[in-house]
């Protein structure tokens, strides 16, 4: 039977990481992925400063760069007021001396690499620094002593895979077979998410990502790789049923609902690929380790999609997760100890920004309060950028913005703004076809 030190399960962007760092520490390292690369995945590839800060630090952050465009300034503009600004690169060093103890190749831009590509760049990664790396193979069941994981089968090109190891990684994404395996129960599970409708158009000139909310439906429009632009929808679940009668149609008119100066670029592009979609995300935690083994990624904790922050995520996970193991794999710790850290400092850098997720993801209307808030930020670029730090996951929301007290007249629109009107599917269509 092959001997490793740990054997990562699954590929992708919190496996291939989590196998790169263990190789660069001088570990013998298998990751056993089920898919041949490059392949795409139904998810949008959003990444924010904080995530590509970590790409830098693994070295990759120029592979991607060759070929998606990056940017340092976005928009969000909710129910018509625009904010405009960017991450502040001290906050995102700040967030990184925190958890990793240093700022070391931090950076203050993002980008929105395909992952057909980003994927493929993490596991050539692996590969290079010498992860053996087994592609088309699919880990089915784990060999168990005394109630620890010590091993894992799988079927491969070669046949069969049969491989132990001091320690065994679950990163095998949202539908995790591996949680299944060792039985990790879900500790918190939120129901309500949105649902998320997207495509790629050619002939847009937008740089920048823009998002948009109004009522219970947002959009957002970023370009990535080939001069093409990802232009997303998403709403309340709930509403999916009906969106997804027509879901073409209806992704016209959302977006024209939301965001008009937008939906025009929209409409004057050239959609180049087919719509893809997901109804539902329920976010949860799951038990994060046992004997032999640990999670990483989604396979330990999933959240709505809105605020694309899963991927910046799970390259968090491989940098901490793989500095316990090291001290593990080294004899220092022993497994529980260092895992019951690894646990509580993940959960500790998550469980805030994890519960902003799950709130927005229910697609509530803005409240008035929320609106005054955002008119009163507005005028001042500090404070924006704080907010943007706060929704790129970098400054946390217990540092809140204060209002030092000084008002802006209000608009009439924020005087009128009728949340309740925001509430029902119909009503948004019979608006936006009475506002065409
Ligand atoms: C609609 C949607 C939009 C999103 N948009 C964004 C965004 O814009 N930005 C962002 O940062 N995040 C986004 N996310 C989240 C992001 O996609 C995930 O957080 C991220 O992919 C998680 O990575 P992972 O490596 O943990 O899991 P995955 O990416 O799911 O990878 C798991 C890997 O394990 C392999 N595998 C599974 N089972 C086995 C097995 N038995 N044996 C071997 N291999 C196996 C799979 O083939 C796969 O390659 C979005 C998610 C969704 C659903």
């Amino acid at each position: 039977m092959e001997q490793f030190d740990a054997i990562v399960v699954g590929g992708s962007v919190s496996g291939a990481p989590t196998a790169t760092w263990l190789a660069r520490k001088g570990y013998k390292v298998l990751m056993v992925e089920r898919d041949t690369f490059p392949r795409d995945t139904n998810s949008t590839h959003f990444i924010w400063p904080r995530g590509m800060s970590y790409l830098n630090r693994l070295g990759v952050a120029g592979k991607v760069l060759e070929q998606t465009p990056s940017f340092k300034q976005l928009e969000v503009s909710i129910e018509g007021i625009s904010l405009h600004g960017g991450v502040p690169v001290q906050a995102v060093k700040d967030r990184f001396i925190k958890l990793h103890g240093n700022d070391d190749g931090v950076v203050d831009y993002y980008s929105g690499p395909r992952r057909f590509y980003l994927d493929k760049v993490l596991l050539d990664e692996a590969r290079a620094s010498g992860v053996d790396v087994r592609e088309a193979t699919t880990v089915q069941s784990l060999i168990v002593e005394d109630g620890q994981v010590v091993g894992v089968r799988g079927n491969g090109p070669n046949g069969a895979l049969l491989a132990r190891a001091r320690v065994v990684v679950g990163a095998d994404g949202r539908m995790s077979q591996f949680a299944g395996m060792v039985g990790a129960e879900k500790t918190v599970v939120r129901e309500k998410s949105t649902f998320a409708y997207y495509g790629y158009f050619s002939g847009i000139d937008k740089p920048e990502l823009c998002i948009h909310k109004r009522g219970r439906f947002g959009t957002a429009i970023f370009p990535t790789m080939e001069d093409r632009h990802l232009v997303l929808v998403y709403g309340p679940t709930a509403w999916w049923s009906d969106f997804s009668k027509d879901p073409e149609a209806n992704f016209h008119k959302t977006y024209r609902y939301v965001a008009p100066e937008v939906a025009d670029l929209v409409a004057q592009g050239k959609r180049v690929e087919e719509f893809k979609a997901m109804g539902r995300m329920v976010a949860y935690h799951r038990q994060t380790y046992g004997k032999g083994w640990v999670l990483v990624g989604d396979a330990c904790s999933f959240k709505d999609q809105w605020t694309a922050m899963g991927i910046t995520h799970s390259l968090r996970d491989a940098e901490l997760v793989t500095g316990y193991l090291d001290r593990v794999l080294k004899h220092e710790v022993p497994f529980e100890q260092a895992m019951a850290e690894y646990h509580e400092v993940r959960q500790a850098d998550y469980e805030d920004y994890w519960g902003f997720v799950c709130d927005g993801a229910e697609c509530n209307p803005y409240t008035r309060e929320h609106l005054e808030f955002f008119h009163a930020i507005q005028a001042d670029q500090s404070k924006v950028d704080h907010f943007m730090g706060q929704v790129g996951d970098t400054i946390p929301f217990s540092r809140a913005i204060a209002l030092d007290g000084e008002t802006r007249a209000l608009p009439d629109f924020i005087k009128n703004y009728d949340p309740e009107a925001r509430n029902y599917f119909a009503n948004l269509y019979q608006e936006a076809k009475a506002a065409a």
